[in-house]
């Protein structure tokens, strides 16, 4: 059990960032029985943040340190517990605070939230299949899941289904190596609501579309409801195969926009009133104006305060906002700009701004824009896409994708961390 517990925070560290690791990983603790293993956490907003951030991958890990299906539970320290009411019927694969209750409609999600109620009053009906797009973080899985939760508490006979499209993949997989391709096929084409998160991640993948393009007929023909949520117009995803594109379209697609500033302040009231907390106005109106285009970014900087007050029993109040938020709000003095990232590399590797920005594949181009778009993600607060459109358009895969591979020369290639440190001196000698 110890040696167990070892291994688990040795192939976390390795897992997550190093400041994921520190704040997220590091206070829980672990408890495994036969059957089942706890993730005991300091208190309540740890719990939701954890669930709703790191614990697929938390769960991953112990099931692959234990090498067989293991129940895994989130939960709170017993001397912190906070009470809160559980509805009557939950479904086990949905995020229990992702219900239409707390979803804060504004402009910008309006149409998509109408669109989400009507189909849980009409399955199957004129809005199939619905398709919600947005950017990440702006509410696309808490409005699939809402709807999710009401069809399930409305209607008990009905049998709903959440999957992420990775998740039916993978599943897809492992039954075709298993030869269960039977039970897959029955699982999916029996249901009566099938809802699939983040449906961009399919592409490229052809078997999964093809296999899901049988599960929509099938699901189709038989006006059962169907939901997608993508983070792009169906029009503009790519590598999905047109067929599947058109299907989509058939329904109705909806998208959700950033919230307005009135918006970004009711759903951080809300999210501490979950909580029983009184979110100071000052509070909330500092944290919404310092982020704007990711509600989930905003959410993480209150939970963080919420966090810090309540192990510390510091007061919650400006001050206190003002004090922590070093890794999560840039102080601005301190802020770098994308700008300044792109030029200080530019100059560093000798090469020209408009390269940088370029599609150019070219080795020595193509690592400096990878570093330039690391530090970018490092020292901005933008999101994605915005770094993506600040370097010539790229969408936030490729984002993703060149972080990653940088993190990844980091660790094995000491002359990309040279000049890393390098390119870090001379930003902070420019700021
Ligand atoms: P996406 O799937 O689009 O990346 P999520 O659905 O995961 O985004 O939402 C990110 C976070 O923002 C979640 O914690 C969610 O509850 C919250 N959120 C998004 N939109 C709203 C809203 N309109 N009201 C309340 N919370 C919201
Ligand atoms: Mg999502």
């Amino acid at each position: 059990m110890e040696d167990l517990r070892k291994r688990f925070y040795e192939k976390a560290k390795i897992l997550f960032d190093d400041q994921v690791y520190e704040t997220w990983i590091k206070p829980v603790s672990i408890e495994i029985t036969d059957n089942s293993c706890q993730v005991i956490t300091p208190n309540q907003f740890f719990r939701d943040w954890l669930e709703e951030n790191y614990f697929e991958q938390i769960k991953n890990i112990i099931i692959s340190l234990l090498d067989k299906e293991i129940q895994v539970y989130l939960t709170v320290s017993k001397s912190k517990k906070i009470l809160i009411s559980p509805s009557e019927r939950l479904h086990p694969d949905l995020i229990q605070r992702y219900t239409f209750e707390n979803f804060i409609k504004g402009k910008s999600n309006e149409f998509a939230y109408a669109a989400a109620k009507a189909v849980v009053d009409n399955l199957g009906g004129l809005y199939n299949p619905l398709l919600i797009y947005s950017n990440v973080g702006l509410g696309k899985t808490h409005l699939i899941m809402a709807i999710g939760h009401e069809v399930y508490r409305k209607y008990p006979d009905k049998k709903v289904v959440y999957y992420s499209s990775e998740r039916f993949m993978n599943e897809l997989i492992s039954s075709i190596r298993f030869e269960k391709m039977h039970e897959f096929r029955e699982k999916f084409r029996t249901v009566d609501l099938l809802l699939i998160d983040d449906i961009q991640f399919i592409s490229g993948k052809t078997a999964t579309q093809e296999e899901f393009f049988n599960t929509f007929n099938s699901l189709y023909e038989s006006k059962k409801q169907i939901v997608i949520t993508s983070d792009k117009f169906p029009k503009q995803l790519q590598n999905i195969e047109d067929r599947l594109k058109n299907r989509f379209e058939w329904g109705l697609t909806v998208d959700i926009q950033p919230p307005e500033y009135e918006t970004r302040i009711a759903i951080l009231k809300n999210k501490a009133s979950y909580h029983n907390i009184d979110l100071p106005d000052e509070i909330a109106e500092f944290i919404a104006t310092h982020i704007c285009s990711n509600i989930r970014e905003m959410e993480g900087a209150l939970i963080k305060l919420l966090a810090y007050s309540s192990l510390t029993k510091k007061i919650l109040d400006l001050s206190l906002a003002k004090e922590i938020p070093k890794d999560f709000i840039p102080e601005e003095e301190n802020t770098l700009t994308v700008e300044q990232i792109q030029k200080t590399v530019s100059e560093y590797f000798q090469i020209k701004l408009t390269d940088l920005k370029s599609q150019k594949k070219l080795k020595t181009i193509s690592i400096p824009r990878q570093i330039a778009i690391y530090l970018s993600r490092k020292y901005t607060q933008l999101s994605l896409n915005d770094i993506g459109n600040k370097f010539g358009g790229k969408d936030h895969s490729t984002v993703i994708h060149s972080i990653n591979k940088i993190k990844k020369l980091i660790e094995t290639e000491d002359n990309i961390k040279k000049h890393i440190d390098n390119i870090e001196k001379m930003l902070t000698k420019n700021r």
